[in-house]
């Protein structure tokens, strides 16, 4: 089963990204931006669901930092905030996909699968 890191620093978002894909994947949690570029080493997820918003370190930073060592790793930007910029700082920061809250089930899975080639 792939592994799926979650980084987000809210427990009810936490706890429907993981009502949404355990029964698919295995699910790691990150509290913050500073845990996920940890366990994207430690716990060698497949994929990362990168909440932008987050305590100690950003989304956008934890995204850099991730991509400098582990530049295959798929790394998916989830932020409240649909705005084109924030689409652009997340691309530009090297996430490979974008997702808007309130995510949706079949927009979460559809586009894991697609990045993990597992549709
Ligand atoms: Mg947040």
């Amino acid at each position: 089963m792939k592994r799926i890191l979650v980084a987000e620093d809210n427990d009810s978002n936490y706890l429907l990204m993981n009502f949404i894909l355990k029964n698919n994947y295995e699910i790691l949690r990150a509290v913050n931006g500073k845990d996920a570029v940890e366990k994207s080493t430690t716990e060698h997820p497949d994929l990362i669901l990168m909440d932008m918003k987050m305590p100690m370190m950003d989304g956008i930073e934890a995204t850099r930092l991730i991509k400098a060592n582990h530049p295959e790793l798929p790394i998916v930007a989830v932020t409240a905030n649909a705005f084109d910029s924030d689409r652009q700082k997340a691309l530009e920061a090297g996430c490979d996909d974008f997702l808007a809250k309130p995510v949706t089930a079949a927009g979460c899975l559809q586009c894991i699968a697609n990045l993990l080639h597992n549709s």
